[in-house]
């Protein structure tokens, strides 16, 4: 595996840096910035504008491509997943969901191989964590899908392989890169972190005084329900995660929406409904319901309309903006929780 960093990794500001020991002209940062995310070229040799020494020197010092597209499934204009080997061999998935009648193209993107999570319900961490993924690497993802799509997305999710918040730098950092106006120039706004409970992280994210959204991955209104869907909730309790959460909206004034995935008989009752009206009307926030995709190792079944149905209204009735989610991608095991790195 080459040890050169990713030229997709590395902010303007180091870039610039790289620039000025190298004694180049300050212009020549943007320069490649243009060529990376305006022009989109694939490789240094097309960068004509600039030296020909200076193209050599990138290719000496970077890696230009890190993700190599194995496999595309799905059709164009629907939801697809895209497979990618890394350049140690491992396997991620990123996925497309396009919205064309809100001209809305959403990219969900992995921050890490597998995760260490393993909630009981979700494929990613059945077997653990291998490594997390560069800020090269998820750049490359979105630049990958905006290769497929012929524009950029204009919204991208933390909502594929892993949990962000355990690979927070270069979560961060490949956040910066796509954030800002000379880089993919997608708006704060339009970026989703999702968190399955990591409260450090949640702390962390508090302070950045970025205006990217959070989404926390809830699943249970008591410890024990949540314990046993999620094992990160011995790690920090719901008691613990909420304090968290109200920190985090009143310092940073932001909304959270929490993602709670309705299974049957575990916690879809109109109890569950109720106590998690108790536990979020503490603070302003959103509630997502995700119907639950089918993952193999799983024996828990999606909960029937109607349950899902009144649990909705349960929530509607006590004035919290909750929306019923339509899975998206289950035939193509790209939905919520079923995208695997392979070789795991
Ligand atoms: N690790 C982060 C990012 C993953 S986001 C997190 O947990 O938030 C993926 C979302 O899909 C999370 O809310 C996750 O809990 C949910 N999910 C996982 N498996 C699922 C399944 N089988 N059906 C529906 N939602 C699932």
């Amino acid at each position: 595996m080459s040890t050169k960093p990713s030229i997709h990794g590395l902010l303007l500001d180091e870039l610039a840096t790289f620039c000025n020991e190298q004694k180049l002209p300050a212009f020549r940062a943007k320069q490649i910035w243009d060529w990376l995310y305006t022009q989109r070229v694939s490789s240094f040799d097309e960068m004509k504008n600039l030296p020909a020494p200076l193209r050599g020197l990138l290719g000496e010092q970077f890696v230009f491509q890190t993700l190599k597209k194995l496999e595309t499934k799905g059709e164009a204009g629907e939801t697809q997943k895209l497979l990618f080997e890394l350049a140690d061999n491992e396997w991620i998935e990123t996925v497309i969901i396009p919205a064309p009648r809100r001209q809305k193209n959403t990219v969900c993107l992995s921050s890490q191989v597998g995760c260490v999570y393993g909630c009981a319900f979700c494929a990613s961490g059945q077997k653990g964590v291998i490594r997390n993924l560069s800020a090269g690497e998820i750049v490359g993802e979105v630049l990958e899908v905006t290769r497929e799509l012929g524009a950029r997305p204009n919204n991208v999710v933390f909502m594929g392989i892993g949990e962000p918040f355990d690979n927070y730098d270069e979560v961060m950092k490949s956040i910066r890169i796509m954030n800002h106006p000379d880089g993919l120039a997608i708006g704060a706004r339009k970026i989703t972190v999702s968190t399955c409970g990591v409260v450090p992280g949640i702390e962390r994210f508090s302070e950045e005084g970025i205006q990217v959204e959070l989404s926390v991955s809830l699943h249970g209104t008591d410890d024990q329900t949540r314990s046993c869907l999620m094992p990160v909730n011995e790690s920090w309790p719901l008691d613990e995660l909420m304090n968290a959460c109200e920190a985090y909206t009143t310092q940073t004034n932001r909304i959270i929406t929490f993602e709670y995935t309705l299974i049957k008989d575990l916690n879809d009752s109109a109890v569950q409904a109720r106590e998690l009206v108790k536990l979020l009307r503490r603070f302003p926030c959103r509630v997502n319901l995700i119907p639950l995709s089918p993952v193999e190792e799983f024996e828990g079944e999606r909960s029937t309309p109607e349950a899902m149905k009144a649990f909705f209204q349960t929530l509607e009735k006590a004035h919290i903006n909750a929306t019923l989610r339509d899975s998206k991608g289950v035939g193509l095991k790209a939905a919520c929780g079923q995208l695997r790195s392979r070789r795991l």
